[in-house]
């Protein structure tokens, strides 16, 4: 796989300033179920990193001593994590608001029984890939049989009341282009899904969310197979907006890797581009103390104008 990291340092993207840290995204594991060709993780079956119970508790101790409101949960496919069900029922017991970033498929995989009730019973939303609601485009991306097993999920999920109205269930759809370009408007395509999704399937949900693919990992590795990665770049630098800046994720959100290390967001984790602060030290979660962070840059790259290239993007959607 071609590293992309080097093209992406040196960079003129803008000072980012912290504000206040209210999110935690935790990275379980890069042990997915699925291999999707843009996974800026590179995640798959093969892989066997995964948090210990160890860092899953340090990160106990971090919520509920620094009054963190939301607990993010990524890989990987968060759920294949062992420990998984012991952080968020914790997390919830704290009365911490949890999102799991689900593939959908891992409902159906076997050691997974009673997972989607498990999520409904402790309210957690999700938020769950579904790069098109095409079979052929889903398949393309992600893998054959990929969009009939998300289908399945999104049904049971369905069945739970995941994405009905007033049952408190969210089920929040992240949409990412197939290729080297910005996701259209979130608006129209969210609206399209809707129609899509429930003619063919009965499907509903809550939210549709954009977002853009970043060159790094898998997906930044296609485009310099392809000799694409340059246009890319620039299609991301001349489609920037300034009003993306004060939304971007970074600002009130902290990564965390499987190995509990901290980073501005899961992209710099994946480029291995740990937070600056006043230790000049790589942060572990259970020795950080947040002032230490305070008045020290956001550590950016090129990369960073995939957050605010056309209408922005983040882990909750487009920004504008
Ligand atoms: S994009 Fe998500 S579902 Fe696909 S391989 Fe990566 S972590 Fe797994
Ligand atoms: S890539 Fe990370 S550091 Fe850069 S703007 Fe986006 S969230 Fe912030």
């Amino acid at each position: 796989m071609h590293n992309t990291k080097t093209q992406l340092l040196k960079t003129n993207f803008p000072k980012l300033n912290r504000s206040t840290l209210d999110t935690l995204q935790v990275n379980l594991g890069y042990t997915c179920n699925q291999s999707c060709k843009h996974c800026h993780v590179n995640a798959g079956p093969k892989r066997t990193e995964t948090m210990s119970l160890e860092h899953i508790n340090d990160i106990l101790t971090f919520i509920e001593n620094n009054n963190i409101k939301k607990l993010d949960l990524t890989g990987g496919a968060p759920e294949l994590n062992k420990y998984f069900r012991h952080l968020v029922t914790r997390a919830r017991e704290l009365n911490v608001s949890v999102i799991d970033r689900c593939n959908l498929t891992i409902l159906n995989e076997d050691g997974q029984q009673g997972l989607a009730e498990f999520l409904a019973e402790n309210q957690v939303e999700i938020v769950a890939s579904l790069p098109c609601y095409s079979k052929d485009n889903v398949d393309k991306q992600r893998g054959k049989g990929v969009f009939n097993g998300s289908i399945t999920g999104l049904q049971k999920l369905n069945a739970l009341g995941y994405g009905k109205k007033d049952t408190g269930l969210i089920l929040n759809l992240m949409y990412n282009p197939i290729g080297a370009f910005l996701p259209p408007s979130q608006i129209s395509l969210e609206l399209e899904y809707r129609e899509k999704l429930h003619d063919d399937f009965n499907i509903v949900f809550s939210k549709l969310y954009t977002l853009t693919n970043m060159p790094i990992m898998r997906f930044g590795s296609t485009l310099i197979s392809k000799g694409e990665f340059e246009n890319y770049i620039n299609l991301l630098k001349t489609s920037h907006s300034d009003d993306n800046l004060q939304t971007v994720m970074c600002r009130n959100l902290i990564s965390i890797d499987w190995q509990g290390y901290i980073y501005d967001c899961d992209f710099n984790q994946m480029l291995d581009m740990p937070t600056a602060n006043k230790l000049k030290n790589k942060l572990h979660i259970s020795e950080l103390d947040l002032t230490n962070l305070q008045n020290t840059p956001i550590q950016v790259g090129e990369h960073c104008y995939g957050c605010t290239a056309g209408s922005g993007s983040s882990c909750g959607g487009a920004l504008s």
